[in-house]
């Protein structure tokens, strides 16, 4: 029997890109499409997906009419923070996207996910994935570090969900990181934003980019630089759709694609 699914904010960027892949699989089924501002109109039109007859609803009571057991929730973290709460309420699995929740949300969210399971991944991409792992592996053997994120000119939110996953990793992995030798700031905020461990972190935004993000560790007399770069919506998907797959079988809440790809 095929997953039935969900998808929230169908009409964004990110959410028709799943509406695609989810409509693509033959293990999975595209029941409901939520999305606010783009409700009423016809699926296809918006995202281009061949599943007729379905409308983009304006909030998430379609997902008990149709039966949805898991929904996806690409969108701004307000929204998702309503979406959330109402999943969570109505027993639903959830695989979020959206970036920008705070360890708090993370409490209420572990606390509110009783009946039903939520993954929340800051990056769907198995290469950031292991990207983040190979940073904090790579934490102790090194003094100083410094994360540069790179995003599209349409990011709301800064620095990215990815860039604060991984410092906050990088300090779990690492106490002894050099303080920042810098007196005077010139222009403020030339540093950057402080993370954990005291971590600089560097939002970079640019039209004609997706996401990409670049750990800079350095030592005496080396340096290692691990890099990702997603150049297409589309090294999202598989990591999305394993997670659709599997979210019935993790109970409570999970952070971080890591655990349901086993490393
Ligand atoms: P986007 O194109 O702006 O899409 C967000 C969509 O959500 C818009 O269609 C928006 O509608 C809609 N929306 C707003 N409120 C909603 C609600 N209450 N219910 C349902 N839909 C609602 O942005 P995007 O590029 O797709 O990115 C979406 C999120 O995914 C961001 O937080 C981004 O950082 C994150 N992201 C995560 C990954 C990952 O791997 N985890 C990868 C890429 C992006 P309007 O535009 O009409 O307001």
């Amino acid at each position: 029997m095929a997953v039935r699914v969900g998808v929230f904010g169908a009409g964004g960027r990110m959410g028709s890109t799943v509406c695609r892949a989810v409509a693509g699989d033959p293990e999975l089924e595209l029941v409901a499409a939520i999305d606010p501002h783009h409700a009423g109109l016809d699926l296809r039109q918006v995202t281009g997906v061949d599943v007729p007859d379905l409308d983009i609803a304006p909030d998430p009571t379609i997902l008990l009419e149709v039966g949805a057991e898991v929904v996806v929730d690409f969108t701004v973290v307000e929204a998702s923070r309503r979406n959330l709460e109402w999943v969570a309420e109505h027993g639903l699995h959830a695989v979020v996207g959206t970036t920008g929740f705070t360890p708090e949300d993370h409490e209420r969210l572990r606390a509110a996910f009783t009946r039903s399971n939520c993954l929340i991944a800051p990056n769907f991409a198995i290469g950031a994935v292991l990207m983040m792992r190979f940073a904090e592996m790579a934490a102790p053997w090194f003094d100083t570090a410094e994360v540069i994120e790179l995003h599209h000119d349409r990011k709301v939110d800064a620095p990215s969900g990815t860039a604060m996953m991984t410092v906050q990793r990088m300090a779990e992995a690492s106490e002894s990181w050099s303080p920042d030798p810098t007196r005077d700031e010139v222009l403020p905020g030339a540093r950057g934003g402080v993370g954990p461990g005291g971590i600089r972190v560097h939002s970079v935004r640019l039209r004609g980019l997706v996401a990409h993000q670049e750990v800079v560790l350095g030592t005496a007399g080396q340096s290692l630089t691990i890099r990702h770069d997603s150049y297409d919506r589309e090294s999202f998907m598989p990591g999305v759709l394993l997670a659709v797959k599997q979210i019935a079988d993790r109970p409570g809440l999970t952070i971080g694609l890591d655990t349901f790809l086993g490393i």
